[in-house]
C-alpha cells in the first residue's frame, strides 16, 4: 500500500481563507485511492526535518504572522526547507506562504521580513491590496480532457517578481496574480509550487490535487507511473461554475 506524509508548517499562524482545506484535500483524494495518509503539523519552536515528509504545505498569513515566523525560522526551519525544496520535495505555497519561500519581503510600510531563500523571487508590499477572485491558466496541467484553468481567490499587498530560474504557474485570464502587471500567477521551482490563490485553492482544484500527489508518490516510489482517476462529477460542475461566472463563458472541461 502507498503511504504518504503531508507537514502542515505553522498551521496555527498561516491560515487564511479556508487554506487548510487544501491538507484535507490532498488527504481526501489519497485515501479515496487506498493511499495512507499521515499529517504532521509543525509550528514555532516544533523540529522540522526535510526527510520526513512528502509534501510540505505553507499557507497565507498577515504581515504580522509573518514577522513573527522569520525568527523561528533562522533557528533551523530555513535551512530544512532549503535542503527539501533543492532536493525536490513537494512544495505548496499560498501567498504568505509564497512570499516566504522567496528571497525577501519588503513590506507596505518599508519593514523588510527576513525570508527563507530557497526559491528565487521577492515581494515589495503595495499601496492598494490586490483582492478579488482569480482564474489562471496552467500549460502543465493541460491534456485532451482538461483546460488547464485553476480557479480561486486572491487578497495580497504584496507584489511578487520571479528570478531567471522560476517558471510562474500560469498566465492570468481574471484578477492580478503576482504583481497585477506582467500578466502571471504563481512560481514554479523543482517540485516547489508557489501560488497567491487561497480559497480553498485544492479542493476547487482537483487535477493540481492530483498532479502534487503524482509528482509525491513518483518521488518515494520511483516506477510509478499515474493515479487511478476519481469521479470528479461534482468538482468539476463547482469548478465549471464559477469560471463560467467568472469568465463570462463555459469552461472546455
Ligand atoms: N501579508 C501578505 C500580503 O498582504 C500575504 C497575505 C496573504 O497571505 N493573503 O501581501
Amino acid at each position: 500500500m502507498y503511504e504518504l506524509t503531508i507537514c502542515h508548517l505553522y498551521p496555527d499562524l498561516l491560515n487564511l481563507y479556508g487554506d487548510r482545506g487544501n491538507i484535507i484535500a490532498l488527504t481526501k483524494r489519497c485515501e479515496w485511492r487506498g493511499i495512507q495518509v499521515r499529517v504532521k503539523q509543525v509550528s514555532l519552536n516544533d523540529p522540522f526535518r526535510p526527510d520526513e515528509f512528502d509534501i510540505l504545505f505553507i499557507g497565507g498569513g498577515q504581515d504580522y504572522e509573518q514577522s513573527i515566523i522569520q525568527d523561528d525560522l533562522q533557528k533551523g526551519k530555513r535551512d530544512a526547507v532549503r535542503e527539501a525544496v533543492e532536493s525536490g520535495r513537494v512544495i505548496l505555497a499560498v501567498c504568505g506562504g509564497l512570499q516566504l519561500l522567496g528571497r525577501y519581503y519588503r513590506t507596505h510600510d518599508g519593514k523588510d521580513i527576513e525570508c527563507i531563500g530557497a526559491v528565487d523571487l521577492w515581494t515589495h508590499g503595495g499601496q492598494e491590496r490586490l483582492i478579488g477572485n482569480l482564474v489562471f491558466e496552467c500549460e502543465f496541467l493541460k491534456n485532451e480532457h482538461f483546460d488547464g484553468l485553476v480557479a480561486g481567490f486572491e487578497n495580497h499587498s504584496g507584489k511578487t517578481w520571479l528570478g531567471p530560474g522560476v517558471k510562474p504557474m500560469g498566465r492570468v485570464l481574471k484578477g492580478f496574480g503576482l504583481n497585477g502587471e506582467d500578466g502571471f500567477e504563481g512560481a514554479i521551482y523543482r517540485n516547489t509550487y508557489c501560488t497567491y490563490t487561497h480559497g480553498s485553492l485544492l479542493p476547487k482544484n482537483p487535477a493540481l490535487t492530483d498532479h502534487l500527489i503524482t509528482l509525491a508518490l513518483r518521488n518515494r516510489y520511483p516506477g510509478f507511473e499515474s493515479l487511478e482517476p476519481l469521479n470528479d462529477a461534482f468538482e468539476s460542475a463547482a469548478r465549471d461554475a464559477v469560471i463560467k461566472r467568472l469568465m463570462g463563458k463555459n469552461s472546455s472541461r
